[in-house]
């Protein structure tokens, strides 16, 4: 890719990382050493396979076949913590539900595809991706803590693992060359799962290039809190500006591990924001939201999106139409202080960005088709919603 030819600074020398690829699961060890911090020991006595949750008393053996053919399409990793958290009496536990494989996941729908918000096509230097103009998408890693069923890149968290040394270098050149770019989001996968020294030194590069905010998308305060005590809090906190946007999605989530996990992030002078997806069987419905949104701000975290779920191929059944949404949406305008409304996005099918759902962006055509405008070039696409669609079969 050909760069600019006046970056706006040149990279300041910074010791390299190590040349070791992550230690990222699922190559980490299946045993945990007595070394080993509590976070990861959680998950190394995690699930990782069927036989796993079998044993648990989490699955039934009798539907282990369909679930092991899940699994080799769509691995699976579920803390220790995340598991205890599934209520065994509860079919329909929420929990459950974002944890443990589904039959469903191999049955595509109509308009589903791997790569829903066109993350492809805005590739750029092979771990970031430039879709608006002031902010950039960095990926450290295509690990994560837990592969949550619904996940909008679970098709690409399937995919090899990312070797940062190796991309790094051009992901920064392409950031100084970009002087536009103001605000670098890492996500993924989930940034926590790099060791402190490598995430310090990476958010110190960043830095080195004149970014000037950066973002840090992670799971871990939900599904392993542990991972963040004091220590990782005080390393992030030292690159502020920065924000750490967490993804609790159902208030059960909300333990006083988790709850502890987000004390230290405050407590270290850190802005904590949370963005939760609309999940069928989850969190559709505004009294479950309603808790979630409240038990957040009593935590001193500000709810700031509540996304509308992707196209994302294997994702159907957690799915529900724009119109349910909008409905959920608008009763919790009524309950709740503005402080604990999250804005209500969909993201537009290809890339063409976010956009609020109650807004002009957005415009119904016919029942079940709307029409969405782009608010980075205007482009318009036709969205048939397939939760409409399911809406209309099960009612
Ligand atoms: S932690 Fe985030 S990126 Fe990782 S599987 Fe879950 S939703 Fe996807």
């Amino acid at each position: 890719m050909a760069l600019p030819a006046s970056p706006r600074r040149a990279p300041r020398e910074h010791r390299p990382l190590s040349d070791a690829a992550l230690p990222l699961l699922p190559e980490a060890p299946a045993r945990p050493s007595a070394e080993a911090e509590p976070w990861a020991r959680s998950l190394v006595r995690g699930a990782r396979d069927v036989a796993a949750l079998v044993a648990r008393g989490l699955v039934d053996p009798a539907d282990a076949p369909a679930l092991t053919a899940v699994v080799e399409r769509y691995q699976m990793l579920v803390s220790d913590y995340y598991l205890g958290l599934i209520d065994r009496d509860d079919p329909h536990c929420p929990i459950r539900k974002q944890a443990l494989p589904d039959p469903a996941e191999l049955r595509p729908a109509p308009g589903e595809r791997p790569d829903p918000i066109g993350d492809g096509p805005h590739g750029q230097a092979d771990i970031l991706v430039h879709r608006y103009p002031d902010r950039a998408l960095l990926f450290p890693t295509l690990r994560c803590p837990m592969f949550c069923r619904y996940c909008f890149r679970k098709v690409a968290l399937n995919d090899s693992p990312i070797r940062l040394r190796r991309a790094l270098d051009g992901a920064l050149a392409y950031l100084a060359a970009h002087p536009a770019i103001r605000e670098v989001i890492l996500s993924g996968g989930d940034p926590l799962m790099l060791p402190d020294d490598r995430l310090d030194d990476l958010l110190g590069r960043l830095r080195s290039v004149g970014v000037r905010r950066i973002r840090i998308h992670t799971r871990f305060p939900v599904t392993l809190p542990m991972r963040v005590d004091r220590a990782l809090a005080r390393r992030l906190a030292a690159h502020r500006p920065l924000y750490v946007v967490t993804h609790f999605n159902h208030p059960r989530e909300l333990t006083p591990q988790s709850r502890a996990a987000l004390g230290q992030l405050v407590d270290a002078g850190l802005t904590v924001l949370n963005q939760a997806v609309l999940l069928r069987g989850v969190n559709a419905d505004a009294g479950v939201l309603a808790a979630l949104f409240e038990g957040l701000l009593d935590a001193q975290v500000r709810p700031y999106y509540l996304h509308h779920p992707d196209l994302t191929v294997g994702t159907g059944h957690f799915r529900i139409s724009l119109d349910e949404g909008l409905a959920i949406s608008g009763a919790l305008r009524g309950r709740l202080t503005g402080l604990a409304w999250p804005t209500y996005v969909i993201d537009i099918p290809g890339g063409g960005g976010k956009v609020p759902v109650d807004s002009r962006w957005v415009r119904p055509l016919a029942p079940g088709v709307w029409r969405l405008e782009s608010p980075i070039d205007g482009a318009v696409t036709r969205y048939v919603d397939p939760g409409y669609c399911a809406s209309t079969v099960s009612s």
